[in-house]
C-alpha cells in the first residue's frame, strides 16, 4: 500500500504511523523526522532546513521533495510507505505524483486526521517523543512508566523546540493556509478516508484499519 497522512501537528500521525506500518509491513517516511535528524547533525540540509523548522514554518518545496525522493528507493519502501507529514504543500503533491507516475504506481489512500483546532495545545505541549523508535508520550493522555524515560529502552524522553504554543499557532497557519489545499487536491481523486482524529487513540486506529481494509 502506499499511504499519506495528512493532519495538524498533533492530530495522531505519529501515533498510528507504527500500527500501520505493522499491520501492512510498510516504511514509515516522516519528513519532520529526517529534517530534525539533518538538523541535529548540522549537515548542509539541517542548517538550510533549521530556520524554518524553528518558527514553525515550512522548508521549501525543493528540500523535502529532494529527500523524500532519495528515501523511496530504499529496498524496505518498494513495497510500499506511509508518507507521514509529506506533502505539504500543493506542489509538494504533484511532484510526488510525477515520481510515483515514472513508476507506474500512485497513491493508494490518504487519511486525513480531520481534528478541532483547539484540542491540539493541550495534545503538543504536553508531547514526549522518544527520537531513536519514534514512541512518543504524553504526560496526561499516555505517560510513561517513569517520568522522562522511554518504558522500553530506560533511554530518555526528549520534548521538541517547536512543541510551545506559540510556534504551535505559525505550524497551525501554515497547515490551514497550504496543506487543507492538498486534501482538496486528493478528494478529487476520490483517495481521501476522513478520520475522527478527537477520539481516544484506539477508535481512531479502529477507524484507520477499517478505512484501509
Ligand atoms: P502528530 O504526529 O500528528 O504531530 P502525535 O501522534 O505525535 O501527533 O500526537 C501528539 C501528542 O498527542 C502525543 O503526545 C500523543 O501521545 C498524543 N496523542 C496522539 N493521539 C492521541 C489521541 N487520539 N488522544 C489523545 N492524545 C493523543
Ligand atoms: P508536526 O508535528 O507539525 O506534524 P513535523 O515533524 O511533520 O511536525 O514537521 C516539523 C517541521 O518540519 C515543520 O514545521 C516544517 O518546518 C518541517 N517540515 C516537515 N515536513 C515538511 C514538508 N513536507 N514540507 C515543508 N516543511 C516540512
Ligand atoms: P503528578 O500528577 O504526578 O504531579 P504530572 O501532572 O506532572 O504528575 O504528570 C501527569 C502524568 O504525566 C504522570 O502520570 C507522569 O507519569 C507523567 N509525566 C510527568 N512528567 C513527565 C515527563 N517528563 N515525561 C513524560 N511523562 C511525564
Amino acid at each position: 500500500k502506499r499511504l499519506i497522512l495528512i493532519g495538524p501537528p498533533g492530530s495522531g500521525k505519529g501515533t498510528q504511523s507504527p500500527i500501520i506500518k505493522d499491520e501492512y509491513c510498510l516504511c514509515h517516511l516522516a519528513t519532520g523526522d529526517m529534517l530534525r535528524a539533518a538538523v541535529a547533525a548540522k549537515t548542509p540540509l539541517g542548517i538550510k532546513a533549521k530556520e524554518a523548522m524553528d518558527k514553525g514554518e515550512l522548508v521549501s518545496d525543493d528540500l523535502v521533495v529532494g529527500i523524500i525522493d532519495e528515501a523511496m528507493k530504499k529496498p524496505s519502501c518498494q513495497k510500499g510507505f506511509i508518507l507521514d507529514g509529506f506533502p505539504r504543500t500543493v506542489v509538494q503533491a504533484e511532484k510526488l505524483d510525477e515520481m510515483l507516475a515514472k513508476q507506474g504506481t500512485k497513491i493508494d489512500k490518504v487519511l486525513n486526521f480531520a481534528i478541532d483546532d483547539a484540542i491540539l495545545e493541550e495534545r503538543i505541549t504536553g508531547r514526549w517523543i522518544h527520537p531513536p523508535s519514534g514512541r512518543t508520550y504524553h504526560t496526561k493522555f499516555a505517560p510513561p512508566k517513569v517520568p522522562g524515560i522511554d518504558d522500553v529502552s530506560r533511554e530518555p524522553l526528549i520534548q521538541r523546540k517547536d512543541d510551545t504554543a506559540e510556534v504551535l499557532k505559525s505550524r497551525l497557519e501554515a497547515f490551514h493556509r497550504q496543506t487543507e489545499p492538498v486534501i482538496n487536491y486528493y478528494n478529487k481523486k476520490g483517495v481521501v478516508a476522513q478520520l475522527h482524529a478527537e477520539k481516544p487513540p484506539k477508535d481512531v486506529t479502529t477507524e484507520v484499519l477499517k478505512s484501509l481494509s
